[in-house]
């Protein structure tokens, strides 16, 4: 099975990966190369979302994507708390290739107000959260509606992430089929 690789012009979004900086909860460089990768039904199901989201106006601004096993245990040592982060030896739907970590930008690529940052492992990245400020409530809830409507499943502990229903029939992808290579 080939991932597909997530980046213009094919998929008219905007890429942030963070994993490919040190800007990410870990504070390290994980990806040697900026490269969002995912299964060809999430891909598909990907480009459903961006349509939808160009009608109203908006962009998806992209995270991370597929998650080399390798990559999973640095972000599980650095936070060994299953609520945020998906336990290597159980497996994390990113390992499958078929979730996103994702948010909504304007159409000038301003990203929207989501209440907390990517990978804001506390309580305030729960969805319908109802003590942050009311945009960002909205701007969480149209994220919600629209990856659903595309036929995603969100995760009810991070705003950000989203999966192919039935995640657990989708095999974990080896390593090698992908292209983000990890920094030694
Ligand atoms: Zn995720």
């Amino acid at each position: 099975m080939t991932l597909v690789q997530i980046a213009p012009p094919a998929f008219d979004i905007d890429l942030d990966l963070r994993y490919a900086t040190a800007d990410n909860f870990t504070g390290a460089v994980i990806y040697r190369q900026p490269i969002c990768l995912l299964h060809p039904q999430a891909a598909a199901k990907l480009a459903h979302a961006v349509g939808l989201a160009r009608m109203v106006g908006l962009r998806l601004r992209v995270f991370d994507g597929y998650r080399p096993v390798e990559a999973q245990w640095r972000l599980w040592r650095a936070l060994p708390d299953p609520m945020f982060v998906a336990d290597p030896g159980v497996g994390s739907p990113h390992g499958r290739g078929i979730a996103i970590d994702l948010t909504l930008a304007d159409a000038e690529g301003r990203a929207l107000d989501m209440g907390t940052g990517f990978d804001d492992m506390t309580p305030r990245s729960h969805h319908a959260r109802t003590d942050i400020p009311i945009a960002a409530q909205r701007h969480r809830f149209l994220l919600l509606g629209l990856m659903a409507a595309a036929g995603w499943q969100h995760y009810p502990y991070e705003w950000w992430h989203y999966q192919l229903p039935d995640a657990e029939h989708y095999p974990p992808v080896a390593d090698g089929s992908a292209g983000q290579r990890l920094v030694d």
